[in-house]
This record gives structure tokens, C-alpha cells and sequence, in this order.
């Protein structure tokens, strides 16, 4: 067992038995549920998959910053465009501008129909892109959804791209992304991708409850700014101040359940052996 399936059995092990005490020096070993941005920099890329332009940048724009900022290579893969609720190439606009905000240079852009991803999950497309996706960019972590929006009851509504895109990247990324391809003799002119192991998954969801429940916490005080600066990048979708208030109320709530004095943002952090 390395260090890390180490660390991630103690942040179980702490959250089961409630225990959320702190140390003096902010340290990971007095903290092992705090997430620290520098363990994800000597291990490959960490990819971010939203299912709309605006997705990522409500629900994870810390993160994405605090990895940035500690020289983790980050890439925002957006599975629609979002021409449902506006044109898609100003959506597509503003997601950059989003992702410029928070330190991200790469954003890949899948254009799959707004509103369709149950359809396209039903059809088993949408985890084949997945799979493809995984192999392609190698990502050593794996930033989304909680899939378990699709059969909670106890989520508020939630859009049927992001629980049915949730369920089809977890299931690419165990087992579907790991074994090895196999290219028919006739296709010949393809080269297999290499199958490819992710190592972490870190899920979000609105006050993540049972029985996904958070089990990690980031302290993202610093970097408050660019997220709010991330969330005003979409114009067409949130006018005012409203978003800002919203994502900052959440963040609140979030810190104060970890007992952080600041703004927080919680995931469950899922090892993969
Ligand atoms: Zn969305």
C-alpha cells in the first residue's frame, strides 16, 4: 500500500469516527481529510470534467486554482456547450475566460447535444468518449459530479446531464479506461490507446450528503478572488451579484462544517487501488 492509500484510509477512518479535530500548524498528518494542492504536483495532470460551461466553475473553481497556483498541470474537459440555455460559441467563450480566471490553459470542448447525455448514456456513447477522453490525456486525478446524484434522494434536482455524465465517467474510469484496448486486425490503420489507470477521483456535488457524503475539505480563502472572478466570466448565464453570493454562502457552510474559519470547498476523495 503506498502513502497515499495510506493517508486516504486514515481520512476514512477520522470522518467515520466524527473526528474533525485540528492541530496547531495546519499540518496534512493532523489534518489528513484537508486536501493539499502540493501532493498532486509531481503526479501528471488532474482533469476536470464538467457537463456544461459554468458547471466546473461553481462547483470546483477552488480547487482548480490551488492546483494551478501550486503548479499542478489542470485541464477543463466540457461535455456540452450549453447551447440550451444560450449561443454556444459565447458559452464556450466564457468558459475560457473562466478558466483563464483560475490559472487553467487547456479546456477541451466534447460539443455533445445540451440535454442529451441520458440518451447518450442509455446508447453506451457517452462512456466510450469517456474512455477515450481518460486514455488520451492520462489524468493522475479526476475532478466531477458525484454519481451518486443519480440515485440519491436526498440531492435537491439536479440536471439530467450532470447525473447520467457522472454515471458514465465513473463507470469509464473503473473499470472501462483500464483495460487494455483491443483494435479489430481489420482496422489496421488505428493504433490501440493504451488503457489508463486513474488514481483519484474527487467528487462534488451541492452539500454532499449520504452516501457520498464529503469526506475532504480545501481551504480556498486565497484564492476566493479568482473563483469570483471565474463565476463572473459567464455573463449570459448569471447577471449581478447573486451567483457570487450564492457560491459564497455554500462556501461558508462548507468551512464551518469542517470547523475552518474561512471558505471552504469539500469533495469525496475516492482512492483507486
Ligand atoms: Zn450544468
Amino acid at each position: 500500500m503506498n502513502d497515499r492509500s495510506k493517508r486516504h484510509l486514515s481520512v476514512v477512518k477520522n470522518v467515520e469516527a466524527g473526528d474533525k479535530s485540528s492541530g496547531d500548524d495546519g499540518s496534512a498528518g493532523e489534518h489528513p481529510e484537508k486536501l493539499d494542492p502540493r501532493d498532486y504536483a509531481r503526479n501528471g495532470c488532474v482533469v476536470f470534467v464538467g457537463f456544461h460551461p459554468d458547471d466546473l466553475d461553481f462547483h470546483a473553481a477552488g480547487l482548480a486554482a490551488s492546483l494551478t497556483a501550486a503548479g499542478v498541470e489542470v485541464v477543463y474537459v466540457v461535455v456540452t456547450s450549453g447551447e440550451k440555455n444560450g449561443n454556444a460559441r459565447l458559452r464556450e467563450h466564457e468558459q475560457w475566460m473562466a478558466a483563464c480566471a483560475v490559472g487553467v490553459s487547456r479546456v477541451v470542448f466534447l460539443r455533445w447535444k445540451d440535454s442529451g447525455l441520458a440518451e447518450a448514456y442509455r446508447s453506451g456513447r457517452l462512456q466510450k468518449e469517456m474512455v477515450t477522453m481518460l486514455r488520451m490525456l492520462r489524468p493522475y486525478a479526476v475532478v466531477s459530479f458525484s454519481p451518486a446524484l443519480l440515485t440519491s434522494t436526498t440531492f435537491g434536482p439536479e440536471h439530467p446531464d450532470h447525473r447520467y455524465g457522472a454515471l458514465a465517467l465513473w463507470d469509464a474510469i473503473y473499470p472501462e479506461a483500464r483495460q487494455e484496448e483491443k483494435v479489430p486486425w481489420w482496422k489496421f490503420w488505428r493504433e490501440p490507446l493504451p488503457g489508463h489507470h486513474v488514481r483519484e477521483v474527487l467528487w462534488f456535488g451541492d452539500d454532499l450528503v449520504e452516501p457520498y457524503k464529503a469526506n475532504s475539505f480545501l481551504e480556498v480563502d486565497n484564492h476566493w478572488g479568482k473563483v469570483c472572478n471565474a463565476l463572473h466570466s459567464h455573463e449570459s448565464q448569471w447577471k449581478g451579484a447573486d451567483i457570487q453570493l450564492k457560491a459564497t454562502a455554500r462556501a461558508l457552510r462548507a468551512a464551518k462544517r469542517w470547523r475552518h474559519d474561512g471558505i471552504a470547498e469539500e469533495y469525496h476523495r475516492i482512492v483507486i487501488p
